[in-house]
């Protein structure tokens, strides 16, 4: 005899998120609508961009495009994007695009940040994921960011002489209470985005310099629907939540 399970409810908006993406786009590509329909119901979101997208993508970048030119486009980009989410405050490392490495500095600065903030949530990437499908090998820097992220939650943010440094600034620990992990193979969390899809979109488009005539409103809604499919919602954005235990 098998039992059926109940479906788990969605999780309530977190009352502070730190939204923390290699490049700018990342964000609005995998988790606009969470972040949109959150901003909505009163969340105060802030948005970390490792990068600033310097070397953007062969096929809408022009030719005589430098890595220095392109980096305030992007920035600009990425700051009309939040604007159409909700999203209150942004804040660019401003580490080299295409190269980003796993190292103590970005996890110190990452640290700094969920300390500052103390966001009761994270949202990042799922560093484990090598190959999504046949055609796609997961940018380096999106593995790099997402496994930076969650070593900054823990131990590195909860734990008060990891970076004593930053105690000198006045950067008391932070524990975080959960991680909401985009992309990831196991997804155990379905958030309903159908009321958002369309803000989801409005803001993705604000990416004019990667995107050029392309209109991703069909792929968008596409990959919304395979998301919600587990759960048989319409539009969804699917993660792994980690609810951390206090150590
Ligand atoms: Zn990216």
């Amino acid at each position: 005899m098998t039992r059926r399970r109940p479906v788990p409810e969605e999780p309530t908006a977190p009352r502070g998120v730190l939204s923390i993406h290699a490049h700018p786009d990342d964000q609005e590509f995998t988790v606009g609508g969470t972040l949109a329909k959150w901003a909505r119901a009163g969340s105060a979101i802030v948005t970390v961009c490792i990068t600033s997208g310097s070397a953007g993508s062969n096929q809408y970048t022009p030719l005589g495009m430098t890595r220095e030119a392109l980096a305030p486009i992007r920035e600009a980009e990425q700051r009309s994007a939040c604007r159409v989410l909700g999203v209150s405050e942004i804040v660019f490392l401003r580490f080299e695009d295409g190269v980003l490495e796993p190292s103590i500095a970005l996890r110190r600065e990452l640290t700094r940040l969920i300390r500052r903030f103390g966001p009761d949530a994270v949202v990042c990437g799922d560093p484990t994921v090598r190959f999504y499908g046949s055609s796609y090998l997961n940018h380096p820097d999106h593995r790099v960011a997402a496994d930076v992220a969650l070593d900054a939650v823990f131990p590195s943010a909860e734990t008060r002489l990891i970076f004593p440094e930053l105690l000198d600034e006045g950067l008391e620990p932070h524990h975080v209470t959960a991680v909401f992990i985009h992309g990831s193979e196991r997804p155990d969390t379905f958030i309903d985005i159908s009321e958002v899809l369309s803000i989801k979109l409005a803001a993705l488009k604000e990416h004019r310099s990667q995107m050029g005539e392309w209109d991703p409103t069909e792929m968008i809604t596409d990959w919304a629907r395979e998301q919600g499919a587990p759960r048989r919602l319409a539009s969804a954005e699917a993660f792994r939540r980690m609810v951390l235990a206090r150590a």
